[in-house]
């Protein structure tokens, strides 16, 4: 069964709100993976792909479904509820089932020491044939857009989003329209849940980090908005190098991830390029066309939020242009802490 979703965006850039909606079920139910294909419905472009796809099956108004089982053409369910209760009930992947179980951790450990040791391409084809649109890449860096270059190339579906602090550099804005337009694909952008942001605002200010560090600042615009996407998803894929500093020297190229998890409970972490250093990874962006942050060409080195992050000079490590006002040791904002819901000082 291939399945389309024919989503539909606003003349003003935005998607609906019932396709956002639709979107959230499906992920809430976990099936979002059953998903093959999205395609866009562009309300000022009765050519576009979703456009044509409407009129040709008859159907007014996006969200809709095209189910194509194989025996000729799709049929269209413009109803999200009875798309699943028809085509999707009972046909979720039994890998991370809702319950965790003993298997769960077989299943995963298997997958665990499969994939130890194994070339960053051959990591991204093993878990996106199994996950699909269920395991995503965190999108920041330069090291992530190599991460989505090889997963474009494996042809196979993956999911990619990114954090958006509120306090990007605008050449960053820039960079992330920059890879979701190279390689057509959706980028999802997560902001601070606003009630949260505004009564941290209201009470600390704009600057708070250079005065009490950066964890609180960073537990609000990252950490929170991190743990709520991730429910959403059983495996996430991130950037993080064995050599970007000493609270990374251990990173594994696969693991059960120790702090956060998704609404079935397990949640697989993967490091492709846990193994690769920074001249490696630059030798593939640059060899493959690779699109990266303009900032880079100005001296900046490891790129974060922009009051939090300022170039590097030759020789120093490139950590050490993140939060330079703290100690070395806590150079990490929580995105990879070590035990659920700490902001542990020995990762980021
Ligand atoms: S990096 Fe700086 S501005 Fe960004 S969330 Fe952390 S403390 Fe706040």
């Amino acid at each position: 069964m291939h399945v389309t979703m024919v989503k539909k965006r606003l003349a003003s850039g935005e998607p609906c709100k019932k396709c956002i909606e639709a979107e959230d079920l499906l992920r809430s139910r976990g099936v979002w993976g059953r998903i093959d294909q999205v395609v866009w419905a562009i309300e000022n472009e009765p050519e576009s792909e979703g456009m044509q796809l409407a009129r040709r099956y008859g159907v007014e108004a996006a969200p809709f479904f095209l189910v194509d089982e194989g025996g000729g053409d799709a049929v269209p369910y413009s109803s999200v509820l009875r798309f699943m209760r028809e085509k999707l009930d009972g046909k979720r992947d039994a890998l991370i089932p809702s319950t965790p179980s003993p298997a769960v951790e077989v299943s995963i450990a298997d997958l665990v020491s499969e994939l130890e040791g194994r070339e960053p391409e051959h990591v991204l084809r093993k878990v996106l044939a199994t996950f699909g649109r269920d395991a995503a890449i965190a999108f920041s860096g330069a090291e992530d857009v190599a991460l989505i270059d090889m997963a474009a190339k494996t042809g196979l579906s993956f999911s990619v989003f990114c954090l958006d602090t509120g306090r990007l550099h605008p050449e960053t804005y820039r960079f992330i329209e920059k890879v979701r337009t190279h390689y057509g694909i959706e980028v999802e952008t997560i902001s601070p849940e606003a009630t949260e942001l505004r009564a941290f605002v209201r009470k600390k200010g704009l600057f708070s980090f250079y005065e009490d560090g950066h964890q609180e600042c960073c537990g609000v615009r990252k950490v929170a908005p991190l743990r709520k996407t991730l429910l959403g998803y059983r495996a996430w894929i991130t950037g993080q190098r064995k050599d970007q500093s000493p609270t990374r020297a251990h990173v594994a190229i696969a693991q059960l991830d120790p702090s956060f998890s998704s609404q079935n409970g397990a949640l697989l972490k993967l490091n492709p390029l846990a193994n690769w250093s920074s001249a490696q990874t630059w030798a593939y962006i640059r060899a493959n066309g690779v699109p990266y942050n303009e900032l880079h060409e100005r001296g900046f080195v490891s790129i974060g939020c922009e009051p939090c992050t300022r170039p590097t000079n030759p020789g120093q490590h490139e950590r050490e242009g993140r939060w330079w006002w703290e100690e070395a040791s806590i150079k990490e904002c929580g995105l990879h802490s070590a035990a659920p819901g700490t902001l542990s000082p020995l990762h980021k």
